[in-house]
C-alpha cells in the first residue's frame, strides 16, 4: 500500500503526528508493537501504559490514603479504622490505562488513520517493512515516514532486571506493599515512585550519586523540596553511588559508597531508575540514511528531519527532555510541516513537572543558570503560607520563584514547589511563550482567592511591589 506517511511508533509522540496529517488531509498509516503484560496490543506507548498515566493514577490514591489518615482531623473530619486494598488501587490504575489506549485507537479511527499492529521497520527508499503480531509481513511505501519510537530503561550490567530488581513498570504493578524499598536514583521517576510506595507504608530508602539534590530544578525549588520529602520519611542519601545489586529469594543485597566508604544495604525489592535510553532496536534497515548520534539518539535538526529525506524523528529518540507533552508537540510539527503548513517548537519554553507533594514545576532557566550567563537579574518569591487559598486548602508548603531580567524585565524562569504547581506553570509557559516581561504578570488580573496570585504576587515581587506579602 503507498501512504503519504507511515508513522513508526504510536506513543504520545506518535499518534499526535499521524492524526494532524490526517487533519491535513494525508493518508496515514501508524504502526506500533506495544503489549501490555496481559498480552494485549495497544496503542499510547509507555505514557499510557507504563509511565504518565498508571504513575499519576498511583500518585493520586497514595495521596489520598495520607489524606485520610493524616490530614483530616484538623478539618474537624475523623476518621477511623480506615483500610486499604493494593488489589483495587492497581484495579483502577489498569481501568484508567484501558480507557485511555481505548480513546486514542479511538481517536486513530477517527480521523482516519490505519492502525497497524506489529513491527514497523524503515527500509531504504522509504519502504517500510510491516510485521503483524501473527507474523504477517507486508510491504508499504510512503512519502514522508515518522519515526517515534520512544525509550526504556536504562539497565545497569551490576544490577540487571530480574527478580526483586524491577524497572519502573515493575514498580508501578506491585501487587503489594515492599516492607523495605530501595530506589536507584532520586530523579523523577525514582521521587514519584519511591513517594507513592512510601505514602502506603514502605520504608524506602533513595540513593543518588550526586551530591546535588534535584541537580536539574532551581537549587531554592529543590532545598524547599528536600524539606519535605526528608519530613515524608523518604530517606534520601546523596553522593551514594551503587555499584551492584544482587537479587535474592527473598530481597536485594544492594552495593554502593558515599563519602564514608562502601556500604551494603538489604531490601525487600530494587527500583533501577537511573534514566532512559532511545529505543531503536530493528527500526533501521541497511542504506535508510538515518543516522544516530553518539549515545544512541535519532539525529535530527530544529524541525526534526533526519539525515535522510522526508524521514522525520520525535519523541523520546531524539534529543531534548523526555516528557510527553515535548513529543506530542514535536509529533504535531512534524504533522504540520509534511502537509506544508508552518510548524515551530520553542524549545526554551518546555515545561518540567514532578508530581510529589509538593509538587514541583518549572518553565525557563534556574537561577543557577541565569547567574551563570551574566546577565543581571531580579528575583520576584511568594510564599503559599502567604496565599488565602492555599491555606483554606491546608497546603501551604512551598513558593512560587520569578526571575526576570534586569534590563528588560523580560520574565527568564519561573520555579514553583507548592500545591497544583504543575497546573499553575501553565500561565508562566504561556507568558513565556509570548514573551511578557513580569511586568505583564503584575498588569493581569489574576482572581481572589486562588493559588494563582501567588504567581501574580511573585511577579510584583520582582520590583518590590508585592502587596499580600512582605517586600524582601
Ligand atoms: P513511547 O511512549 O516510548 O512510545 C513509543 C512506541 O513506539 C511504543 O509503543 C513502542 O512499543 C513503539 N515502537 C518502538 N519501536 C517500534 C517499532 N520498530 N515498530 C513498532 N512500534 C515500535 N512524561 C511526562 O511528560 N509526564 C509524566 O508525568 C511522565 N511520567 C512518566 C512516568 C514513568 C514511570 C515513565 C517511565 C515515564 C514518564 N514520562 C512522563 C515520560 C514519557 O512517558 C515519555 O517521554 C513519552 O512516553 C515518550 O513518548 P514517545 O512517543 O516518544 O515514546
Ligand atoms: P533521571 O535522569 O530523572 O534520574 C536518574 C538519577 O539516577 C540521576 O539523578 C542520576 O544521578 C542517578 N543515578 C544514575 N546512576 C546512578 C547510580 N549508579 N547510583 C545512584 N544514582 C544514580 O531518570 P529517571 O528518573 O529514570 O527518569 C527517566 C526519564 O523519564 C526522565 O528523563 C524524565 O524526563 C522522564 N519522566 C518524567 C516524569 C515527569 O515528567 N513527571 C516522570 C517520570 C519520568
Amino acid at each position: 500500500m503507498d501512504y503519504d506517511l507511515i508513522v513508526i511508533g504510536g506513543g504520545p509522540a506518535g499518534y499526535p503526528a499521524a492524526i494532524r496529517a490526517a487533519q491535513n488531509k494525508l493518508k496515514v498509516a501508524v504502526i506500533d508493537e506495544w503489549k501490555n503484560k496481559d498480552g494485549t496490543a495497544v496503542f499510547g506507548g509507555t505514557c499510557t501504559n507504563a509511565g504518565c498515566i498508571p504513575s499519576k493514577a498511583l500518585l493520586e490514591s497514595s495521596e489520598l490514603l495520607h489524606k485520610t489518615r493524616d490530614e483530616l482531623g484538623v478539618h474537624g473530619i475523623k476518621v477511623s479504622g480506615v483500610e486499604f486494598d493494593v488489589g483495587q488501587m492497581q484495579k483502577r490504575k489498569t481501568g484508567i490505562v484501558k480507557a485511555s489506549t481505548g480513546g486514542i485507537a479511538l481517536l486513530l479511527k477517527s480521523a482516519g488513520v490505519t492502525a497497524l499492529q506489529g513491527h514497523g521497520k524503515l527500509l531504504s527508499g522509504r519502504k517500510v517493512e510491516y510485521t503483524a503480531h501473527d507474523g504477517k509481513k507486508e510491504t508499504h511505501s510512503a512519502k514522508h515516514v515518522v519515526l517515534a519510537s520512544g525509550s526504556i530503561p536504562t539497565e545497569i550490567k551490576s544490577m540487571p532486571f530480574g527478580g526483586n530488581i524491577i524497572d519502573s513498570w515493575g514498580a508501578l504493578d506491585l501487587d503489594a506493599v515492599p516492607k523495605k524499598l530501595g530506589v536507584v536514583g532520586a530523579g523523577v521517576i525514582g521521587l514519584e515512585l519511591g513517594s507513592v510506595w512510601r505514602r502506603l507504608g514502605s520504608e524506602v530508602v533513595v540513593l543518588e550519586a550526586l551530591d546535588t539534590f534535584l541537580a536539574v530544578a532551581d537549587q531554592g525549588v529543590a532545598k524547599e523540596a528536600a524539606r519535605h520529602f526528608k519530613k515524608q520519611g523518604l530517606d534520601i542519601r546523596l553522593g551514594a553511588k551503587v555499584s551492584a545489586a544482587k537479587s535474592t529469594p527473598s530481597g536485594v543485597e544492594v552495593s554502593y559508597s558515599d563519602a564514608s566508604g562502601s556500604s551494603t544495604l538489604n531490601v525487600d525489592k530494587l527500583i533501577v531508575c537511573v534514566g532512559r535510553r532511545p529505543f531503536t532496536t530493528e527500526l533501521l534497515g541497511e542504506g535508510t540514511g538515518v543516522q544516530l548520534d553518539e549515545r544512541g539518539f535519532i539525529k535530527v535538526d530544529d524541525h526534526c528531519k533526519t539525515t535522510a529525506e522526508n524521514v522525520w524523528a520525535v519523541g523520546d529518540c531524539v534529543r531534548g527532555p523526555m516528557l510527553a507533552h515535548k513529543g506530542k508537540d514535536e509529533g504535531v510539527m512534524v504533522g504540520d510541516l509534511i502537509a506544508g503548513k508552518y510548524g515551530h517548537i520553542n524549545y526554551d519554553a518546555i515545561p518540567s513537572v514532578i508530581y510529589t507533594h509538593p509538587e514541583i514545576a518549572w518553565v525557563g532557566k534556574t537561577e543557577e543558570q541565569v547567574k551563570a550567563s551574566g546577565r543581571a537579574y531580579k528575583v520576584g518569591q511568594f510564599p503559599f503560607a502567604a496565599s488565602g487559598r492555599a491555606r483554606a486548602m491546608e497546603s501551604t508548603a512551598g513558593f512560587v520563584k520569578l526571575i526576570a531580567a534586569q534590563d528588560d524585565d523580560e520574565i527568564l524562569g519561573v520555579h514553583i514547589v507548592g500545591p497544583l504547581a504543575g497546573e499553575l506553570i501553565a500561565e508562566a509557559v504561556l507568558a513565556m511563550e509570548y514573551s511578557a516581561s513580569s511586568e505583564d504578570l503584575q498588569r493581569t488580573i489574576h482572581a481572589h482567592p486562588t493559588l494563582s496570585e501567588a504567581l501574580h504576587e511573585a511577579a510584583l515581587a520582582a520590583d518590590k511591589r508585592a502587596i499580600d506579602n512582605v517586600n524582601r
